[in-house]
């Protein structure tokens, strides 16, 4: 992928908002979700433009999308991809539609060559769109490829002479985790409750986890597939990713210590995953794209990257409004495209729809860690909040927000926000 018109810092829109060099969503981002309105309950496909929705399937029924001119496999009909209640029929055509539909929409709404008035018709207030899941998640895997947050919680939960396991340097480490509960921002989240063992008794309980925290990642979607045993390369996966999403692998850390050996985490993690409910597209990212850390011992040929597939995101998270973290995806050690490509090495397929995290992202310097048994240590240094609230670990009522952007000269690429309120967990008797 190459840079194009659609990147260019100088690129306005008659969306006059959209071209507040603050504004998350200004012509160069063009990210997508699923919405509905008061007026309009049906979900249908959106892309967002400073403080509007476009909607993309009333677009897509007057023509002027290239989706409608891809057949639909064999069949010589048209198919209508934006009129769904998920991207994933999107997602399936392929990175030059991607790219073409993506022209389409930049080209309309930048100053120059628009008929504004049929256009903004088009348009619904953000105020006024309810956002919705925008993918249909076929599997979710998530990884653990920051290598700060790794050598953080090996240290631990093993020791600091333990801390990094042998195989990771060798190899992006991953679970698979549950596609069934990974829900849109603003969905409640309700606490676990689990097997629990403490240090003072041989035998476990069975009680609301004392322990739960967020994990501050970003995912990439997987848009085209592979077929089983068929595996892809680095750069073969590269061109597979649609697009990308803020992730809070929500996690409840006495669960997790207790049953995670040796096979990974499973309950601990299974009860929850939040995401943003905007995809921000590959090519969007492209200006963004950085090196990430060196890679030594260099990996084996298969996981070999020729090209910087990092991207430089700005990412932080905030407790009942509070930044208690800053961090940023660049440093992450295995990139996207890598997990993905290590994902299909033995031959398993890939669907539209894959969910891939990217593992807690962590930085070097304090203050930069993306999960709260960082950040406290296990709670032995709990944070103060600004209002005197002390946290160890999350409470009932709490609100975390993840939120992210890229920088641009004079525009940034927003990710809005994967936000969620702690309920209390479920009670004893049911
Ligand atoms: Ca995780």
């Amino acid at each position: 992928m190459t840079l194009n018109a659609s990147h260019s810092a100088q690129l306005k829109s008659w969306v006059e908002a959209a071209n507040d060099p603050l504004c998350p969503f200004p012509i160069q981002n063009l990210p997508m979700a699923i919405f509905s309105t008061s007026a309009n309950l049906r979900k249908r496909a959106g892309v967002a433009i400073g403080d509007q929705v476009l909607d993309l399937e009333v677009l897509e029924r007057s023509g002027l999308l290239p989706t409608g001119l891809v057949p639909n496999g064999l069949s010589p009909t048209p198919t209508a991809v934006f009129n769904r209640s998920s991207l994933n029929a999107f997602m399936a055509l392929g990175p030059a539609v991607w790219s073409a539909v993506r022209s389409t929409i930049s080209g309309e709404l930048s100053k120059a060559t628009s008929d504004w008035r049929l256009f903004s018709q088009l348009l619904t207030p953000l105020a006024d769109a309810q956002l919705h899941m925008p993918v249909r998640v076929t599997g979710y895997t998530d990884f653990y490829a920051s290598r700060e947050h790794a050598t953080n919680v090996g240290t631990l939960f093993r020791g600091a002479e333990n801390a990094l396991m042998a195989n990771w340097l060798h190899m992006p480490i991953a679970y698979n985790g549950r596609a069934s509960t990974v829900v849109v921002s603003g969905t409640a989240i309700k606490r676990p409750r689990g097997q629990i063992i403490s240090a003072d008794k041989p035998t476990p309980v069975f009680t609301a986890s004392r322990k739960l925290d967020m994990e501050l990642e970003m995912a990439a979607l997987v848009g085209t597939a592979n077929p089983m045993g068929d595996p892809v390369s680095v750069a073969q996966a590269q061109e597979m990713i649609f697009g990308f999403v803020l992730l809070n692998d929500w996690s409840a850390r006495d669960i997790q210590v207790w049953e995670y050996q040796p096979l990974g985490p499973f309950l601990g993690k299974a009860f929850a995953t939040t995401i943003s409910p905007w995809v921000i597209s590959r090519e969007a990212l492209e200006p963004f794209r950085v090196d990430g850390p060196q890679q030594d011992p260099q990996p084996l040929s298969y996981l070999r990257q020729s090209a910087p597939h990092n991207y430089a995101i700005q990412l932080q998270a905030q407790l009942n409004g509070q930044t208690i973290t800053e961090t940023n995806f660049k440093d992450i050690y295995w990139s996207s495209a890598q997990q993905l490509a290590h994902h299909t090495s033995g031959g398993c397929a890939m669907q539209t729809g894959d969910l891939l995290g990217s593992g807690t992202i962590s930085g070097s310097q304090p203050g930069s860690m993306g999960s709260l048994l960082e950040l406290t240590w296990n709670g032995e240094k709990p944070l103060t909040l600004e209002n005197g609230d002390i946290r160890r670990f999350l409470e009932d009522g709490d609100r975390l927000s993840l939120t992210g952007y890229a920088q641009g000269e004079g525009y940034r690429i927003g990710f809005g926000e994967a936000a969620a309120t702690i309920l209390p967990a479920p009670s004893e008797t049911g």
